[in-house]
């Protein structure tokens, strides 16, 4: 069996990098042992390493070939050439490819060739496909099961796959073989499901922090929403992103003004034509500074490492759909973005198509809850990410990275109202033995007597009225804040009824202050919120003097050369960071390129001379 040293190894001479990250090493070392293993861990965490590095380690061991399932058929191409370009032997089987293509494919796996195979989860039921698994497994050289985006296989998770169902199978027909299953999908729920639908119950889990220290969180009120992205984006000049919409009509639209407004945009959605969604997607991650205007239907698994925003004009479903989408931002780990506008025109309609679906009642009743801490996160006047991990289960301090934490915004003191919407609960529970919804709740408090606050005598109630001085809204939004603090329970059924709980006590007591955002006024929201302190967002990966700059700018323009002669993303063939740290070391050899961050012995033999012969060029010219 492999060990963690030839992990280690494997790690420097393949990928060019010192360390391993977080959990990446217990996890390599438990499955190169044959241990079963979930990994959980926020996009840019690092995943792909967690299953390359244990099948590159078990293959030199004789062990086999790693299957990677993966429900990305279309970055499957760029995923098998990144690792090529590493020198690991890798190839994928999915319906892109001819009939000759894939036989090939079949034939080196049976000879032992290959060290990862990607294949989509639909093959896992194809009978041809099976008898490939079989032969493999006979001769004890099916090595490693890799199952990638597991969320798939999870109705709570917000990409279900029926296909994902059926890899159960692989575990039934094989269960000698490890499996690892990864995800950046960390509710409590999805992963319970996980482990049930994928019978994980005895892997071990690995759940990393899912903080994403770069990624500086903004959400603000929804007022004249195109402006205001026009405003943020002009922010990311010259830098990729994502621009997220809920239907495909707004995606058109939204991507037609940017272009108008003289940026690179283009648009995505499930309503394009396959090959036209293909080549956006291919220019996204092969061109720079390219804005993405698309549905939810674009972004899984896309791992172009210097997105620099990811904008929201809707409001995700929940906070995992949120946390998803904005973690495609800065996987390169250097500063970027997450931004989004939301109104309550979004929370009506998210309400109504939870309500209007054809599901069971017991999964609209777990989608309101969803939909509802998000909507704390954006009521939220404290610290957007100590709310964004404290739903992921994981506490955490102030983070000085975000808007709320940046501009502390204006609060008004809603304690009072608070008690009195509360007590009004106890009261009515009291009175009558149930609970009622938040609408009837509210014209309690408000003394706004109508048929039913006389047919259940609520106006003879001690707090009939008492809260009269305040607006529905202004009610409304205490109710959500309590919702989003957990002072408040729903009761589900038809009518989402209001009811007290054990935090509901100390509120009521007065002993825990409420603080609700001031609503903020349009007129206010243009010139503000710029202050110095939000300073513009760094865009070198490296502090470069003015030579250093000329010589990564040379490199980007060799690298763009190379990346399109091999036909895949530039971020494949060196990441910024690599360039600009070659840049900046001004090598002289290759042994000057040896331990740069990235530069792995493939890469180092593959192009260490043009790099240098790239410097020297400049160097003369100069
Ligand atoms: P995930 O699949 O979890 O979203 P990736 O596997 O794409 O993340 O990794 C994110 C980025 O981090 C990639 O560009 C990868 O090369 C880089 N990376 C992963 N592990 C390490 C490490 N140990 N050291 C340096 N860079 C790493
Ligand atoms: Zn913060």
């Amino acid at each position: 069996m492999p060990s963690l040293s030839d992990c280690q190894h494997i790690l420097r001479s393949v990928f060019g990098y010192d360390q391993f990250r977080g959990e990446q090493a217990a996890i390599v070392e438990h499955v190169c042992q044959g241990g079963d293993a979930l990994v959980l861990m926020p996009t840019g965490g690092g995943k792909s390493l967690c299953y390359q590095i244990p099948a590159i380690a078990r293959a030199q061991a004789g062990l086999g070939v790693c299957l990677v399932v993966s429900p990305l058929i279309a970055l499957m191409h760029d995923q098998v050439g990144a690792l090529h370009e590493a020198g690991v032997s890798a190839a994928f089987l999915n319906s892109t490819l001819s009939h000759e293509e894939a036989h090939q494919i079949e034939q080196a796996l049976l000879r032992g060739e290959l060290t990862l195979l990607y294949a989509a989860p639909e093959r896992v039921n194809n009978s041809r496909f099976l008898a490939l698994l079989d032969a493999l497994a006979a001769q004890g050289r099916l090595g490693l099961f890799a199952i990638d985006e597991a969320h798939c296989v999870s109705q709570w998770g917000h990409d279900f796959r029926p296909e994902y169902r059926a890899l159960t199978l692989l575990h039934e027909r094989y269960p000698q073989v490890p499996r690892l299953a990864l995800t950046a999908t960390a509710d409590a729920l999805t992963r319970e499901d996980i482990v049930e639908r994928l019978q994980l119950q005895d892997a071990r889990q690995f759940v990393s922090s899912f903080d994403r220290p770069n990624i500086r969180y903004t959400i603000v009120e929804k007022q004249t929403p195109l402006q205001q992205l026009l405003r943020f984006v002009r922010e990311h000049e010259g830098d990729s992103g994502i621009v997220y919409c809920q239907s495909r009509r707004k995606v058109e639209s939204v991507a037609e003004a940017l272009v108008e407004a003289g940026y690179a945009a283009l648009p995505y959605h499930a309503g394009l034509d396959s090959s036209v969604r293909q080549h956006h997607q291919d220019r996204f991650l092969r061109e720079e500074g390219l804005i993405m205007v698309a549905t939810i239907a674009f972004g899984m698994g896309i791992d172009k490492p210097d997105v620099r925003f990811v904008a929201h004009l809707d409001m995700p479903k929940n906070i995992e759909g949120y946390y998803q989408e904005t973690g495609r931002a800065g996987r390169d780990g250097l500063p970027a973005q997450a931004w989004m506008v939301y109104g309550l025109a979004d929370v009506v309609q998210q309400r109504r198509m939870i309500d209007e679906s054809p599901a069971s009642d017991e999964f609209k009743r777990v989608q309101r809850g969803k939909l509802d801490a998000l909507l704390g996160l954006a009521e939220a006047s404290d610290c957007r990410r100590v709310r964004l991990l404290a739903y992921f289960g994981e506490e955490s301090h102030a983070c000085g990275n975000c808007d709320n934490c940046l501009q502390p915004p204006a609060t008004w003191d809603a304690t009072e109202a608070a008690r009195m919407l509360l007590s009004t609960i106890y009261r009515i529970a009291q009175h009558d033995g149930r609970s009622f919804g938040a609408g009837h709740l509210m014209d309690v408090v408000r003394g706004k007597a109508n048929d039913k606050t006389a047919l259940y005598g609520h106006d003879q109630l001690s707090t009939w009225g008492v809260g009269q001085q305040y607006s529905e809204a202004q009610l409304r939004s205490v109710l959500r804040q309590l919702l989003a603090m957990g002072a408040v329970a729903v009761r589900g059924g038809d009518f989402n009824t209001l009811e007290l709980n054990d935090a509901s006590r100390p509120v009521l007591r007065g002993e825990v202050p409420v603080l609700l955002r001031e609503p903020s006024h349009p007129a206010a929201a243009r010139g503000q919120r710029r202050p110095a302190r939000l300073g513009a967002v760094v865009k070198a990966p490296v502090a470069l003097d003015s030579g250093g700059l000329l010589r990564y700018s040379a490199l980007k323009a060799w690298r763009a050369q190379v990346a399109r002669d091999h036909n895949l993303p530039a971020y494949v063939i060196f990441h910024d960071a690599t360039l600009a740290a070659i840049a900046q070391r001004q090598p002289q050899s290759l042994g000057d390129l040896e331990g740069i961050s990235g530069m792995g012995s493939q890469k180092l033999q593959a192009y260490g001379e043009a790099v240098l012969h790239v410097l020297e060029e400049l160097a003369q010219a100069q």
